[in-house]
C-alpha cells in the first residue's frame, strides 16, 4: 500500500511552565514590542488575568465575553480595540474567551497571545465561531491563529473538577474523531495518539486532587496535542453531531463532547480497526469503546444528553441535521436512522453498544 498525505502544520510558539504565566507573558510582549495590549478575560480568569499582567502595560481590561461569541459581543470588542490604538491581544481563559479574540483578530488583523484556562484546545486552531440570532457561523482563517500559547497549569486549578472531567474529555474527542476525520493523516494521528495518552494519565489525578500538578501538566499539554491533531484532521462525525447539538439547542461545548463521544466511537470502532487499537492502547486497554467507558466511569464523566438540557421531541430534527453534516470519511457509512439511534443513546445515557 503506498503512503500519501498532504499536511499542514500551523505555526506557533507554545510557552509551557506551570507558575511561569506572568514572566513568559512579560518577555513575550517585550519581544514582540506591542505597547498597547488589550487583555480579554471575565469573572474568575478575569482575577487570573489580572495576576499575570502585572509585569505588562495594559491599555485596556475587556470583559464582555459570552458563550458562542455573540456577533453584537464581537463589534463590541472590535470597537473597543480599535478605540484603543490596540497593538496585542491578551486572552486568558476558556474556549468562549479565546473565540472572543479570533473575532477581534479575524477583521483587525491583530495577533493574539493566548492563554488558556480549560481543555478546549482553540488555541490552537485556526477556526473561529460567531453566533447570530441563535445560528452559529464558523469559518477557517490564518489571522485567527494566536501566534503564542502560553501555558500554566496553575490557572487551571480553579477549574471545577466536573468541568475538567468534561473539558478533559471534550480534548480526548478532539484526538478520537482526528483518526477519522476528512484530513486524518500519520503525522495528525501520532499527535492524537499521544494526545489521548496524556490527557488519560493526567485526568484522573486532576480527579483525585485538582491542585495536583502532576494531574494538571499532563492534561493542559495532552489537551494541547489534541487541539493540534484536530486543527490538522479537521471534523469528523463526532464533532458534527456536537456542532449540530451546541448550535441549535445551545447544550454545554464540553459535557455535549463528553457525553457523545462513546456512542461515535462504539458506531465506528468495527469499521475503523486501527483507530480503535490506537484508542485502546493509548487508554490503556484492550478493546477502545471499553477502555474509554471505564475512563468515563472512573472520571464520573456526565452521560445523558437529557441532564443537560436536550428534550427527547428535538431528536428527530437533531438526527437529522447531524446527518447531513457528517463527512464522507467516516469509517461506516451513517443514516438518519443509525444517527437518531446514537443519540436516543445518548439521550437517554445508556451504555454504548459494545460497552
Ligand atoms: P468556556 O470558555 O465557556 O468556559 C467554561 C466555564 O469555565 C466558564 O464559565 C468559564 O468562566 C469557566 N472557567 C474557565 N476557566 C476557568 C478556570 N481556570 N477556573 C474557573 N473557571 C473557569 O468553555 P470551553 O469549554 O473552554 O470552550 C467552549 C467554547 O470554545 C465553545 O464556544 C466552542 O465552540 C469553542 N471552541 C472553539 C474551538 C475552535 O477551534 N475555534 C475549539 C474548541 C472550543
Amino acid at each position: 500500500m503506498s503512503l500519501e498525505f498532504d499536511h499542514t502544520t500551523l505555526g506557533q510558539r507554545v510557552l509551557f511552565g506551570t507558575g511561569k504565566a506572568a514572566p513568559n507573558l512579560a518577555d513575550e510582549v517585550r519581544r514582540r514590542g506591542s505597547t498597547a495590549v488589550m487583555v480579554i478575560a471575565k469573572g474568575r480568569e478575569a482575577e487570573l488575568a489580572r495576576r499575570i499582567t502585572t509585569g505588562i502595560d495594559v491599555a485596556l481590561h475587556h470583559d464582555d465575553v459570552a458563550p458562542h461569541v455573540p456577533v453584537a459581543k464581537a463589534d463590541k470588542a472590535r470597537a473597543a480595540a480599535q478605540e484603543h490604538g490596540i497593538d496585542l491581544l491578551v486572552c486568558v481563559g476558556g474556549g468562549s474567551t479565546t473565540g472572543l479574540a479570533k473575532a477581534v483578530a479575524l477583521t483587525s488583523g491583530l495577533p493574539i497571545v493566548a492563554v488558556p484556562t480549560t481543555y478546549a484546545g482553540s488555541e490552537a486552531t485556526n477556526v473561529w465561531g460567531l453566533t447570530e440570532a441563535a445560528r452559529k457561523t464558523t469559518g477557517v482563517d490564518d489571522r485567527v491563529l494566536p501566534g503564542t500559547v502560553v501555558y500554566d497549569a496553575e490557572l487551571t486549578f480553579s477549574l471545577p473538577v466536573e468541568l475538567s472531567v468534561a473539558s478533559g474529555l471534550n480534548g480526548l474527542a478532539h484526538c478520537v474523531d482526528s483518526l477519522w476525520a476528512p484530513r486524518a493523516d500519520p503525522i495528525n494521528a501520532a499527535l492524537a495518539t499521544e494526545g489521548m495518552r496524556t490527557l488519560a494519565a493526567g485526568l484522573p489525578k486532576v480527579v483525585a486532587d485538582p491542585h495536583d500538578v502532576d494531574g494538571r501538566e499532563p492534561a493542559l499539554h495532552g489537551a494541547y496535542l489534541s487541539a493540534v491533531a484536530f486543527a490538522s484532521a479537521g471534523s469528523g462525525m463526532h464533532h458534527k453531531i456536537c456542532h449540530v447539538l451546541g448550535g441549535t439547542y445551545d447544550l454545554p461545548h464540553a459535557q455535549t463532547h463528553a457525553i457523545v463521544l462513546p456512542h461515535v466511537l462504539a458506531f465506528n470502532a468495527a469499521a475503523a480497526p486501527e483507530a480503535a487499537d490506537r484508542i485502546a492502547h493509548a487508554l490503556g486497554g484492550t478493546d477502545a469503546v471499553r477502555a474509554l467507558t471505564a475512563l468515563g466511569d472512573r472520571l464520573g464523566a456526565p452521560k445523558a444528553l437529557r441532564d443537560i438540557g436536550l428534550r427527547e421531541s428535538d431528536l428527530d430534527e437533531a438526527a437529522e441535521l447531524s446527518v447531513a453534516a457528517i463527512p464522507t470519511s467516516n469509517p461506516r457509512p451513517a443514516t438518519a436512522g443509525d444517527v437518531r439511534g446514537l443519540l436516543t443513546a445518548a439521550w437517554a445515557g445508556t451504555a454504548p453498544e459494545g460497552a
